[in-house]
């Protein structure tokens, strides 16, 4: 990567290396080992042209495979009439396209290197939305999961570091950033919480203080980013930040891994926050913010789960009405101390009580999405159609309560012209069925 003016490049230079880190690609330090070159360009002023010009010449002359990407990538008909030799030729935080032209000219050797984001496959985050890691490893000893193993205990980023990285995403057109870890309420207890300065005052590596201050980050037109939290437990200090959901500053919406309700179950799992009031804590955040979501999974076929502890979960499912469900039919994990526990459930058993307990919650989601119809709400926009024969352009995004990937979607039709990923809207919802919405802009 030769990577050419000013910091907002700089930034665009870094997601894409960031992404090609991800898909498996190592960097070169020098045009000789490199299977392609990346030249970012600035446009800016003319003597930053003939720089770039002149950096493409040299990566050219020196290796030969060179894509062109940054804002001169708006003079594509210059540079080609110059470098007809050049790959590929696309704009300023073009990163998609970036991604394409490099997997044309080089494909990555190995799948993309799986790590919190829930992504199975080759597949690239969109520019609007950004995972924010502020932790790697995890203090607790699930019975089930052989994370703790796999990355060691709980290790916390610098608040500052990662506050500088949401700002800088937030900078470059990151309009939705999602908070993800092993365990996001523990964030820091393993660096006793310990301050740094930012932007000149003193903040404490803490879940309460991060979420305050990713709640007040602006994006370059001055509207807020969507702040989702992902695998929170439901300790009490989460209690703190709910109120900022309610005051529009972060996304109200909790993605909590219950896993199970029962608490034989949860004992026998080890699970962390594994507590009987944890009903009368959902009340109680509800109350203070009636529009939050909750999103959670569930593991159904536990070693020992008995029907009594599946119907409790039912039950409990009835009482929390949770927004998202998810669950996962249970499954040893190799190295799992789980593994060894008696009583192991029966594939059937296992089968007939997974489909129980998503009709229960396709239920509860499908009349709480009803209640939803005649709402306005905003929709984050993931995609645009084409027009279809009568010029009618459909389009794809979210609701605050669904993040990407894992929960439902707003569905649009007849939407305006111009319209774009990242585009966050008012949409009127007209319809619902038990996981999407649907609905028309204005
Ligand atoms: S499942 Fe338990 S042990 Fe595994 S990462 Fe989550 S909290 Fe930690």
């Amino acid at each position: 990567m030769v990577s050419l003016g000013c910091p907002k490049a700089l930034v665009d230079s870094e997601r894409i290396l960031t992404r090609l880190r991800a898909d498996g690609y190592a960097f070169a330090p020098d045009y000789a080992g490199a299977d392609v070159v990346l030249v970012n360009t600035c446009g800016f002023l003319d003597s930053a042209k003939e720089e770039s010009l002149a950096a493409i010449g040299e990566a050219i002359a020196e290796n030969g495979r060179v894509i062109v990407t940054g804002c001169m990538g708006k003079e594509a008909e210059a540079i080609r009439a110059r470098f007809p030799a050049v790959l590929a030729i696309t704009g300023a935080q073009q990163y998609e396209a970036v991604m394409r032209a490099v997997h044309a000219a080089a494909p990555p050797s190995q799948g993309p290197f799986v790590d919190l984001i829930p992504q199975p496959e080759v597949k690239l985050t969109p520019r609007h939305y950004s995972y924010l890691k502020i932790s790697e490893g995890c203090n607790h000893a699930c019975s089930f999961c052989i994370i703790p193993q796999l990355r060691g205990p709980l290790a916390s980023r610098r608040i500052d570091a990662v506050l500088r990285e949401a700002e800088k995403l937030v900078a470059a057109g990151t309009r939705e950033l999602l908070v993800i870890s092993q365990d996001t309420s523990a964030y820091g207890v393993d660096i006793r919480h310990a301050p740094r300065e930012w932007h000149g005052r003193l903040v404490r590596a803490h879940l309460t203080d991060l979420a305050r201050e990713l709640g007040g980050l602006l994006c370059p037109d001055g509207t807020r980013p969507w702040v989702r939290l992902h695998y929170v437990y439901p300790y009490p200090h989460v209690e703190d930040v709910v109120p900022l959901m309610a005051e529009g500053l972060l996304t109200p919406y909790l993605d909590i891994p219950f896993q199970h309700a029962a608490p034989g179950v949860l004992k026998a799992m080890k699970r962390p926050a594994n507590e009987a009031k944890v009903l009368e804590r959902i009340a109680r955040w509800r109350a203070i913010c009636p529009d939050l979501a909750i999103r959670s999974s569930f593991v159904v076929g536990f070693p020992g789960e008995t029907e009594a502890d599946f119907r409790y979960l039912l039950d409990w499912l009835e009482a929390a009405r949770l927004d998202r469900v998810g669950a996962f039919r249970f499954e040893p994990v190799a190295g799992a101390p789980a593994n060894t526990l008696p009583d192991a459930v029966p594939e059937t058993v296992k089968e007939e009580r997974y489909a129980r307990l998503m009709a229960v919650s396709a239920r509860i989601s499908a009349a709480k999405l009803a209640a939803k119809v005649g709402q306005v709400m905003p929709v984050i926009i993931d995609e645009v159609g084409e027009a279809d024969g009568d010029g009618e352009i459909g389009a794809t995004g979210r609701s605050q309560a669904d993040a990407p990937e894992i929960d439902g979607q707003v569905l649009l039709r007849d939407v305006p012209a111009g319209l774009a990923p990242g585009d966050i809207v008012a949409v009127r919802i007209e319809d619902a069925d038990a996981h999407d919405l649907y609905g028309v802009v204005g």
